[in-house]
């Protein structure tokens, strides 16, 4: 018998979160992925509803004083947040709920649910971080920049997090955050 759980995934910009987050999703049938409300424009590709809610501020700040976040952040300059109300009902039905938020956000949701599973995903390196923020060509260098400054301050607190996966190898990396949802959704581990 499968419980509902909350896994919060953190990790620089361009760690590799959101393709582990996929990866999740096709391996794990009963979870279900936030999608955030934001003030940051749309990236080529980006879909309204899918990647996320793309907000103007007054939006934004009508969700705020609303209650309608479980958590909120700015980020490199924008709002991101997490609307409430889906994900508690997910959870009420047994479902493994995944947010993929920033390290402000996470330690929101750990205050309001000490029960949530935080998990830090590391790039290999700050290297390996720019190079890759620098390969998806969507953003210029002040971008970049404020997106390594970012990186700084969140790889500070990894160890506050109740799990660290390594981004190196992408399969073992899936591999190893499958075991570990399914091992909360059993109730196999604390
Ligand atoms: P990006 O602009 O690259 O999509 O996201 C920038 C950062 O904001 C990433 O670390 C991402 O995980 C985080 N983020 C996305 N949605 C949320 C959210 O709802 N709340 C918080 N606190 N951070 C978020």
């Amino acid at each position: 018998m499968r419980h509902g759980n909350l896994f919060v995934i953190s990790g620089p910009s361009g760690a590799g979160k959101g393709t582990l987050v996929a990866r999740l999703l096709r391996e794990v049938p009963d979870a279900w992925v936030s999608v955030s409300v934001t003030t940051r424009a749309p990236r080529d590709g980006e879909v309204e509803g899918v990647h996320y809610h793309f907000a103007s501020d007054a939006e934004f700040q009508r969700l705020v004083e609303g209650d309608g976040l479980l958590e909120w952040a700015t980020y490199a300059g924008n709002r991101y947040g997490t609307p409430r109300a889906e994900v508690e009902s997910r959870m009420a039905r047994g479902m493994q709920v995944v947010l993929e938020i920033d390290v402000q956000g996470a330690f929101q949701v750990r205050e309001k649910m000490p029960q949530a599973h935080l998990v830090f995903v590391e790039p290999p390196s700050l290297a390996v971080l720019e190079e890759r923020l620098r390969g998806r060509g969507t953003e210029g260098e002040d971008v970049i920049a404020s997106r390594m400054a970012a990186a700084r301050v969140e790889l500070a607190r990894k160890m506050e997090y109740d799990v660290r996966l390594v981004n190196d190898n992408l399969d073992e990396a899936v591999a190893e955050l499958v075991r570990f949802v399914n091992e909360q959704a059993e109730g196999l581990r604390g």
